[in-house]
């Protein structure tokens, strides 16, 4: 009797099948979207498992995020039931890499609990080489460095590898040199970049052969889902291990290489054949995931690029709806018809977590957040942080909260030297020192120490500042309590009539330094970033006062801390890769979102077409319903901008998309919407340039109003001696009495003013400190 067929293979095609079954020699599956890749990739290693092929140990398994490595381990347990022990080495090439160079990392010089460096680390380690090298920072920026030596590292080359001809990208030719460097730092350091995971193995294995013998003899089948996208560092490391005994099966899809910026090669897939001669060429037609129309649509798009390896895809699932295609007037009415959207889904009995709204690029979905939390949607941001949970919010409200109740100390910690105002550790340590003694709040023992000789005078002069600024825009609040009559606020001005508080937010980022701080960063991020705070303070005006607000964002957050229910998932495409879902809303499909701005200023072709590949992504990641959006106007970073559908809408065939806009009342309806808020298209009348600045920031205008000026030291002071109150001496201290100092030493008092003392050191002279820090001689 023949054995009955394992259930992993049932319910596979005959060419996924093939895929399974050819375990021995290299295998290629080339296949598009939705037909199985990933999930022949899955079987093909619960089979060698369970055909005891190999144990698990001997099995790499690579896949392109740490989520899928664990979709796929959860795949495999299942598929085997437990049945097998163990399981594969299955990660991604940099926690797979990772794990091998903590067994020989002094091969590279390090010992094998090094750390590994994020990109914030490795840029402040590059900015100390360049400023270490008295070369100007802002013209040679170290983010610029750390992009050229990532793209080395992509290309596996150490620094001896690189040539005159490359090392000009940085520095008059100095690039190399540097790449030099910051490898030496990091190894003084004990630690590697991301990059280095990869390198470093690539170079043991280069240099040293009985470890590459170690692991091709333990690894006898190695497997590879997204291939299209790895980069020519990978590609050589997969190929050292796999070399020998050529069991190499890699899965892919060349209209699905997305990574080029990260220095995927998608020529990687032609190459395999070459260097891989006899391979086994699997070909998957049909598509499993999504309707016919969702499918037509994906495939009439991408059929818009030249260089494809090309391929046929079909489907036999319920013909279903069409794509729908939805011009809406602005960012905000697309967020709410999303939330409709989903809300009437949920209603009619579906889950949440079946939906996902796909952006292309990270700022779009604040629009969603703001709006799903008003509404109360739950929905998890993936690959990014919630808007409440990013730093610079977090920096803001700190100050806010400060403002509202001195008595916030985590919100002291948090922004006393944020931005930079010369505070070290020291200072700050002292403050802690005084606040423990008298049992206050920070805010109230820095206060005390103005007047004393506790802290240097430059910290005592920008503390001083600090506490005289929170004392005065606690003033600002306690006058900023909206009443009836509205009457314009005395220094906020009457723009700030409905929203005080919204607009103190502003002119406290403003005074404080904070914004200063983001625009002298000119990074792509603190651009991002302060756009951020120009919606936080947004979303303030919809609270009646600071305390509301705040109160509002505490039950936020708190919510966020429940992670458990049902959520829409809101993420880029990038981070959607080779996952699906029934329902996708595709936001933002208009030029200069999508394609980005940056892909048709720079990149040509090969950049567009990078960009379409994005949106055939996007649209298969949908199951049963897709939906694109359009919006006629849309604000990035704080400027109002025109705009027209993406071409990508127009390249979908006809015959599979449903169109419709919310516009039809024409120009009576933009009026009545723009009547509410002020009209950001004067331009248009005026036949002005395409991009308009009608609503910039709030900060800009606060700056501008000229009711600021910087207040004298004296005035500042004085505020802020009246946050310090009542603050009653020692009474076992008496004049003419011995003191010891931490700081000072020992000394005679020779005054008494509440807590403070005048002291007459032995070695410091006279001084004016805080009785708290002295003990009886
Ligand atoms: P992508 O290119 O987006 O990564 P993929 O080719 O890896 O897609 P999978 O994610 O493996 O595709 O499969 C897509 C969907 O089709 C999944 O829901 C999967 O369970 C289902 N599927 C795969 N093969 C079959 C099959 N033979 N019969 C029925 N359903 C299948
Ligand atoms: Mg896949």
């Amino acid at each position: 009797l023949p054995s009955p067929e394992p259930a992993y293979l049932g319910g596979l095609n005959e060419p996924q099948r093939l895929a399974v079954l050819t375990t021995e020699g290299p295998v290629l599956v080339l296949a598009g979207a939705g037909t199985g890749k990933t999930a022949a990739l899955t079987a093909r290693l619960a089979h060698l498992m369970a055909t005891r092929r190999a144990w698990p140990s001997q099995i790499l398994a690579v896949t392109f995020t740490n989520k899928a490595a664990r979709e796929m381990k959860e795949r495999i347990a299942h598929i085997t039931g437990g049945a097998v022990e163990g399981m594969p080495w299955l990660g991604t090439f940099h926690s797979v890499a990772a794990r091998m160079l903590r067994s020989h990392a002094e091969l590279v010089g390090l010992q094998s609990n090094f750390t590994i460096l994020d990109t914030d680390d490795q840029l402040r380690l590059l900015k100390q080489l360049i400023v270490a090298a008295n070369l100007d920072e802002k013209r040679w920026p170290a983010r610029q460095l750390s992009g050229l030596i990532d793209r080395w590292k992509n290309r596996g080359w150490i620094p001896k590898d690189i040539d005159a001809g490359e090392s000009e990208a940085f520095a008059n030719g100095r690039g190399g040199e540097f790449y030099q460097q910051y490898q030496d730092r990091l190894k003084a350091l004990n630690a590697c970049d991301f990059g280095d995971l990869l390198l470093h193995m690539l170079t043991i294995f280069r240099t040293q052969p009985d470890v590459l013998e170690t692991y091709r003899e333990r690894f006898r089948y190695i497997l590879v889902d997204e291939y299209q996208d790895t980069n020519a560092s990978q590609y050589d490391w997969l190929k050292l291990l796999a070399e020998p005994r050529r069991n190499l099966c890699c899965v892919g899809d060349d209209d699905q290489s997305i990574y080029s910026w990260r220095g995927a090669e998608v020529a990687n897939i032609l190459r395999f054949e070459k260097d891989f001669p006899g391979a086994t060429v699997v070909r998957l037609e049909q598509n499993y995931r999504s309707t016919p129309h969702i499918l037509g649509a994906a495939s009439g798009l991408i059929a818009n690029n030249s260089g494809r390896l090309g391929k046929t895809l079909w489907t036999e699932t319920d013909v279903g709806e069409k794509v729908r295609v939805i011009g809406v007037w602005d960012g905000p009415e697309e967020a709410r018809r999303v939330g409709d959207e989903i809300e009437s889904w949920q209603r009619d009995g579906g889950s949440f977590n079946d939906t996902a709204i796909l952006v292309r690029a990270q700022f779009q979905t604040r629009e969603f957040e703001e709006r799903f939390i008003s509404v109360g949607l739950p929905y998890q941001i993936v690959g990014g942080f919630r808007f409440y949970e990013r730093a610079e919010i977090r920096d803001a409200l700190a100050y806010l909260r400060l403002v509202q109740s001195p008595a916030d100390d985590l919100a002291f910690e948090r922004i006393v030297n944020t931005p930079k105002r010369g505070l070290g550790d020291k200072a700050i340590a002292t403050i802690h020192r005084l606040a423990r003694a008298q049992g206050q709040p920070l805010l109230l023992a820095a206060a005390q120490m103005l007047d004393s000789d506790e802290l240097t005078p430059q910290a005592r002069r920008s503390l001083g500042r600090f506490v005289g600024d929170v004392a005065r825009w606690r003033e600002m609040l306690s006058r900023a309590t909206p009443s009836d009559d509205r009457a314009p606020h005395p220094q906020l001005g009457a723009q700030a009539r409905a929203a005080p508080h919204a607009e103190l937010a502003r002119l406290i980022l403003e005074e404080s330094g904070y914004t200063a701080m983001l625009q002298a960063d000119r990074s792509a991020e603190s651009a991002g970033r302060l756009e951020n705070l120009a919606e936080l303070a947004r979303a303030m005006e919809e609270y009646e006062s600071l305390s509301a607000f705040l109160e509002h964002v505490s039950l936020v957050m708190d919510n966020d801390a429940d992670k458990s229910g049902e959520k829409v998932t809101v993420m880029t495409i990038h981070a959607a890769k080779g996952l699906e879902f029934p329902v996708v809303y595709l936001a933002g499909w208009e030029e200069g979102v999508f394609p980005s701005q940056r892909a048709l200023d720079e990149g040509g072709l090969a950049s567009l077409e990078e960009e379409r590949r994005l949106a055939y992504v996007a649209i298969t990641r949908a199951r049963k319903r897709a939906t694109i959006f359009h919006a006629a106007n849309r604000r990035i970073y704080g400027q109002w901008t025109s705009s027209i559908p993406s071409r990508f809408v127009a390249e979908l065939p006809k015959e599979h998309i449903d169109e419709e806009t919310t516009m039809t009342g024409g120009e009576s309806l933009w009026r009545a919407q723009w009547s509410e808020r002020g009209d950001p298209f004067a331009h248009l009348a005026s036949g002005a340039s395409h991009r308009a600045t009608t609503r910039g920031p709030g900060w800009q205008r606060a700056a501008s109003s000229g009711n600021f000026n910087p207040q004298p030291q004296r005035v500042i002071e004085a505020r802020a001696s009246a946050i310090s109150l009542g603050n009653k001496g020692r009474d076992d201290l008496a004049l003419g009495q011995r003191v010891f100092h931490g700081k000072f030493g020992y000394g005679t008092i020779a005054g008494i003013e509440g807590n403070k003392l005048e002291i007459d050191f032995e070695h410091a002279g006279r001084k004016r400190v805080l009785d708290s820090f002295v003990s009886a001689g």
